[in-house]
């Protein structure tokens, strides 16, 4: 791979940082650190809106679709360009990044015109409705059920760690619809509007004090059939292609380690001589950061040809959960009794940084992905991948 712009890219990188730097926000709040969620959720929004007033808003949708068309080389520029500025890592990206890629890959002509304008536009904006309390690694183990009635579906049950939830107006959803077959089998997507009534959403608070995800209780809530993302009891598929963009949007996670104020912070903590110790971690952590980064090209110009990077996400993944809890331990020793003192950014930073092991797969998960198709070792013994399932036992 060559690292050095081609004419194109530099053209395109010209014509990004020009916009750029007429139009990147001044305040544009994080959704890790502290800031008030609801104000930081309003300003994300507010960016989007002008990105897409100005074709910049999906940069690797089809141009049909309102994106400006371009690959994922140019996508991996412009998330370049939004960080050095401070304004990626948006909260809209479960929008932007994986629902509208789920929709332009499965939805009808009809729910193309019906979501993808708003959703580009932020006048609609999304959450993730996967995860249950028993079924997160195992997500085909998912017990939330959803039942024919006439046009509409019933659906029951409960979902959890709903990042956003409680700022959304609607939600990618998916339920049982047929419990005589395996579990994999039996899984349908929908498209659910979060205002239906039987929806109650609990904000969790994390132990940052803030409240990112959310528990989403449904009870008897009425779907229409043509809210149905994809066929009858092939949401399985389906969600394979959500997560698919949901490891190439981690990927860009490692641009959250503010590393020059990291860099900052030890020198000003130790009078400008940190000692040899914290010299020798900020090389480590600094070195991650940069393997990170290649790392990423790698695995998004491998999605761009359509390839799905399996080992080199899990690889990816384990080396950010690991560089995020370093980097912000590395912090709190630079401030040493201050930590505790008082609330702070890097403060926040360390106490958020545990969901980096969690969140789009465990790093328990992750190491087992490249024990398999690293190492090539046997796929871990799980018995029940042909078993229907309401033959399993659940707890
Ligand atoms: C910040 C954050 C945001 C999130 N946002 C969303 C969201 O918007 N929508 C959504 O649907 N979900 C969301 N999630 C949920 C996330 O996808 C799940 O937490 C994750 O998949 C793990 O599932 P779980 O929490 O149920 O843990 P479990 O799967 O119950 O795992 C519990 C423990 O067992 C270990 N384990 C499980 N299986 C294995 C195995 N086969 N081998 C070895 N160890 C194993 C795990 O590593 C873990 O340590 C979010 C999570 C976080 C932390």
């Amino acid at each position: 791979m060559d690292f050095n712009d081609s004419a194109s890219e530099a053209a395109f990188r010209a014509e990004a940082t020009a916009f750029l730097d007429e139009h990147a926000p001044e305040e544009f709040g994080s959704y890790t650190s502290g800031d008030d969620q609801e104000l930081v959720f309003q300003q994300h929004k507010a960016w989007q809106k002008t990105l897409a007033a100005h074709g910049w808003g999906a940069i690797t949708w089809p141009e049909v679709y309102g994106g400006s068309g371009k690959g994922p080389i140019e996508q991996i520029i412009w998330n370049g360009e939004l960080n050095k500025r401070g304004v990626g890592h948006s909260m809209l990206a479960v929008g932007i990044g994986m629902v509208g890629p789920t929709l332009i890959a499965h939805g009808t002509p009809e729910q193309q015109e019906r979501y993808l304008g708003p959703l580009l536009k932020a006048d609609e904006t999304w959450c993730q409705l996967f995860s249950e309390p028993g079924a997160g690694s195992d997500l085909a183990g998912l017990a939330t059920k959803a039942v024919r009635d006439g046009d509409d579906w019933i659906v029951s049950g409960q979902k959890t760690w709903c990042s956003g939830a409680q700022h959304n107006h609607f939600g990618i959803l998916i339920a049982r619809t047929d419990p005589s077959v395996p579990k994999h089998k039996g899984i349908t997507y929908f498209l659910l509007d979060m205002n239906s009534p039987g929806i109650e959403v609990r904000p969790l608070i994390e132990m940052t004090g803030d409240s990112h995800f959310n528990e989403v209780f449904l009870n008897e809530v009425r779907v229409p059939d043509r809210a149905r993302l994809g066929p009858l009891n092939g949401g399985w598929g389906v969600t394979q292609t959500t997560l698919m963009n949901e490891r190439m949007a981690m990927g860009g996670l490692s641009n959250l380690l503010r590393f020059d104020e990291l860099l900052a912070l030890v020198v000003r903590e130790s009078d400008g001589k940190p000692g040899e110790t914290m010299r020798a971690e900020l090389a480590e952590v600094y070195s991650q950061l940069r393997c990170l980064e290649l790392l990423n090209a790698r695995v998004v110009s491998k999605l761009g040809r359509g390839v799905i990077p399996t080992a080199e996400s899990s690889v990816m993944k384990l080396a950010l959960a690991r560089m995020m809890t370093q980097a912000n331990a590395l912090a709190m020793r630079a401030l040493g009794p201050k930590a505790l003192l008082r609330q702070g950014y890097w403060q926040n930073e360390y106490l958020f940084a545990p969901a980096f092991h969690i969140a789009g797969g465990t790093s328990e998960v992750q190491k087992n992905v490249c024990a398999e198709r690293v190492l090539g070792l046997p796929r871990e013994a799980t018995g029940d991948r042909d078993t229907p399932f309401d033959q399993l036992a659940r707890s």
